[in-house]
């Protein structure tokens, strides 16, 4: 049985003032949720004070983006042991970091191993660009980027990641794919290539989560599909009661 997981992206908002206001809305909603597995990602600046806020909650915090190296001269990088220091989970490959920082399938897998190493629980993402979806090729691209991403994991650790399925059309848009079109691509590609590395029954343990665009509205969809296990949520984890909702929805 798979614990629901709702992970909230904020993304390059909020300073810490604003963090500490909106953390205070989103919690005791969120404590009232305990079936749902909850994290929330704010900008690296406002984990330490989060880490404190938290202390007494359910709901996890986790980091952005990590560096793989675990020290040295990175300028603007943060190591896996600093982000540990005040987080249990980490976003891994968004595909904003693959569009605007030159991430790849190559830095993914160097990252998914020194998250996993650091005890972290990594939430990495997946996804097509709104071109390979209209080529037909969003099969072949998250094949390819759960086989190079993950690669070379140790198998007895591999449930511990958190795979997000986010077509990149999808982020921000507006545009939500469907509930039984992501539904497909996750039982037709993402599970057959995780079960590739790591055997069906291991597989069957891996979260995956929907993410692009998902609100209270459409978050039912979602969660109604059988490998939909949760969604990583931009936008919408900015606004409480509609964040408080999505969690709520997740509690199948
Ligand atoms: C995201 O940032 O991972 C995301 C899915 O964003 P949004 O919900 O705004 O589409």
């Amino acid at each position: 049985m798979r614990k629901p997981f709702v992970a909230g992206n904020w993304k390059m908002n909020k300073t810490v003032e604003q963090a500490a206001v909106l953390v205070e809305e989103l919690l005791a909603g969120m404590n009232a949720v305990p079936e749902v597995e909850k994290v929330l990602c704010p900008p690296f600046t406002s984990l330490m004070f989060l880490s404190a806020q938290l202390q007494d909650s359910d709901t996890g915090l986790g980091a952005q983006d990590l560096h793989w190296e675990a020290s040295g001269a990175f300028t603007g990088a943060i190591a896996p042991a600093m982000v540990r220091e005040f987080c249990k989970y980490v976003i891994i490959g968004h595909s904003e970091r693959r569009a605007y920082f030159g991430e790849t399938d190559e830095t993914v897998n160097k990252k998914l191993k020194a998250a996993l190493a650091n005890g972290l629980i990594p939430i990495v993402c997946i996804g097509e660009t709104l071109a390979e979806y209209e080529a037909g090729k969003t099969g072949e691209v998250v094949r390819r980027q759960v086989l190079n991403g993950f690669k070379e994991i140790d198998t007895s650790i591999a449930s511990q990641i958190v795979v997000a399925y986010e077509p990149v059309w999808a982020i921000g848009t507006g545009k939500a794919a469907t509930g039984e079109g992501a539904n497909a691509v996750l039982y037709d590609h993402i599970r057959p290539a995780l079960a590739t590395l790591f055997g069906s029954a291991v597989t069957q343990n891996i979260r995956i989560l929907y993410g692009g665009s998902v609100t209270s509205a459409n978050a039912v969809e979602f969660f109604g599909q059988s490998e939909i296990d949760g969604a990583l949520v931009g936008g919408a984890s900015l606004k409480p009661a509609e964040f408080i909702k999505i969690v709520e929805a997740a509690k199948k």
